[in-house]
């Protein structure tokens, strides 16, 4: 009986993102779902990325939190459309959610997207939004044994984000492990590794994402 409940929940979230999708297509805008733990470095990620492609696309933002506006204050200092929406106890965003803000972005004028959900490796890649790509980012103090741990994020991600690098040497963190397990469960996943506190791998990421334009 749970289970109906929950299947019964998710394909009406799966109705309203296909209603999403439409009006993303229909104003011309790429969408990206950028899920990850707390702490991962979501938002730092989101920081940089808006500095390398702000000359080439115009981004805006949505920012999904509990609870608090210190993320979208961050991304609106950089002078792009955003919005928050706080969840108020949920632990990821839902496609309605996303439908009930559309109307506060100027989606026309958008190029690209972002939509950086609740800070949770579990429920946010159960939930569409209508995206047109997942995107997981996971600091690699988090430790090699997060994509067995939890494989669907992995599963569902176009791309992963190794985040923190410049903090590997005072870690014990098998990089090898971490991508093995990671390609085990998706093996078209593309892998970055970037520092977002030194910059380093910023470039590539940034120049991958320019091609899905
Ligand atoms: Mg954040
Ligand atoms: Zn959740």
């Amino acid at each position: 009986m749970k289970v109906k409940v929950v299947t019964r929940i998710l394909e009406a979230n799966d109705r309203i993102a296909e209603q999403n999708r439409k009006r993303f297509q229909d104003a011309g805008v790429v969408v990206l779902n950028l899920m990850g733990a707390p702490g991962a470095g979501k938002t730092t990620l989101l920081e940089r990325t808006i500095h390398a492609l702000k000359p080439r696309f115009k981004i805006g933002v949505i920012e999904g939190d509990i609870v608090g506006t210190d993320d979208a204050e961050r991304i609106g200092a950089l002078d792009v459309p955003v919005v928050q929406i706080n969840t108020g106890g949920a632990c990821h965003l839902d496609a309605n959610m996303i439908s009930e803000v559309l109307s506060e972005l100027p989606l026309r004028e958008l190029d690209l997207l972002i939509i950086e959900n609740v800070g949770n490796l579990v429920c946010p890649a159960e939930f569409n939004v209508g995206e047109d790509l997942k995107l997981m980012v996971l600091s690699v103090a988090e430790g090699h044994d997060k994509p067995l741990k939890y494989p669907l994020m992995f599963r569902e991600s176009k791309a992963l984000v190794l985040n923190k690098i410049d903090l590997l040497p005072y870690l014990n963190t098998d990089m090898h492990k971490m991508r093995n397990d990671s390609l085990a469960l998706n093996p078209n996943l593309k892998i970055f590794e970037v520092s977002c506190a030194t910059g380093a791998g910023i470039d590539f990421w940034a120049e991958w994402l320019t091609g899905l334009r």
